[in-house]
């Protein structure tokens, strides 16, 4: 892309106790990727940017760091990069493990990575639990995916291979939440597989994002329980999502004004919401050029590592 200002976008990390799996960046991955695309990008801190983009003075070349969903791993082994090279960047939180309640994306994805090294093993298992449980479910996913309709799923996301796709396609359009949920909490049982005893090392709390304000980094919304699907809901339910968000981070943190959304899924309310909830930007997930202050590009670093490494 390049012709446009925008963040790079971060999921997650590995090194000490946070563990390695595909498309996971080293600290030292991270500090590569920084120096390649500093080299022609400018890469501003998160204050600077925002003042850029609210103000319409953004330059082709600004670049800004962004981390959704509050991963510790984000936190210890980004963070330290970035305070070396005297960087900040935004943080969208999604806010319900901050009560308690262990939003199942993020355990889900510990729990694939962490049982099966192999992602391929893992979609393997899931079609196969799928199909085990078919009639519970009263969903057939093998039939659903014969189709292939599965393949002009998330186009944007060029680097999907056709099981990154299948998966996705399966888990939103044939299953739905309550039924992925069903197939997914059956593989964890089957595999003796206890989320409690990971759930500090996968989420950031309150007192790391105050560390993170302090240190010039800005805190943003990115909903309360990080639904797949946020698009797809009425305007009263999205709303709440990103209502109870911002409630959650302001009872520690001043007035939030940016927002992500999760899996780039809005709708036609979305900017209204964002508007009546004090808003002033925000970011997509994909690098789709757009003038608007709340459909700021981004570009995956999934995809710029590549593009470094094959260089
Ligand atoms: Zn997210």
């Amino acid at each position: 892309m390049n012709t446009q200002a925008h963040g790079i976008m971060f999921h997650h990390f590995h090194g000490g106790e946070h563990i390695k799996a595909q498309g996971f960046l080293s600290a030292q991955d991270f500090d590569d990727l920084l120096t390649w695309y500093g080299k022609n990008n400018n890469i501003i801190g998160a204050e600077e940017f925002y003042e850029k983009a609210i103000g319409g003075k953004l330059g082709k070349n600004d670049v800004v760091l962004t981390f959704d969903d509050a991963l510790r791993c984000q936190y210890d082994i980004a963070g330290p990069v970035m305070k070396d090279r005297g960087l900040t960047g935004f943080w969208f939180v999604y806010t319900s493990p901050m009560t308690g309640v262990y939003e199942k994306l993020e355990i889900y994805h510990h729990f694939r990575f962490y049982m099966y090294p192999e992602i391929d093993d893992f979609y393997a298992a899931f079609f196969e639990a799928a199909e085990d449980i078919k009639d519970m479910l009263k969903v057939d996913v093998t039939a659903g995916l014969a189709d292939e309709k599965w393949r002009g799923y998330k186009p944007e996301s060029t680097f999907y291979t056709d099981n990154d796709r299948r998966f996705r396609y399966a888990r939103d359009y044939i299953l739905g939440a309550d039924r992925y949920n069903r197939v997914m909490d059956a593989m964890m049982e089957a595999a003796g597989y206890d989320y409690e005893k990971y759930v500090d090392l996968l989420w950031v709390k309150e007192q790391e994002l105050k560390a993170l304000h302090k240190e010039n980094h800005i805190i943003g919304l990115h909903s309360h329980t990080h639904p797949t699907t946020l698009g797809m809901m009425n305007y009263e339910d999205q709303k709440a999502e990103y209502a109870t968000c911002k409630k959650l981070l302001e009872a520690f943190l001043p007035t939030i004004t940016t927002v992500s959304y999760p899996c780039d899924s809005f709708n036609d309310d979305t900017k209204g919401i964002m508007q009546e909830l004090g808003v002033k930007m925000g970011f997509r997930a994909y690098p789709i050029e757009n003038a608007d202050p709340f459909f700021i590009p981004r570009e995956d670093h999934s995809n710029l590592f590549k593009t470094m490494r094959n260089q």
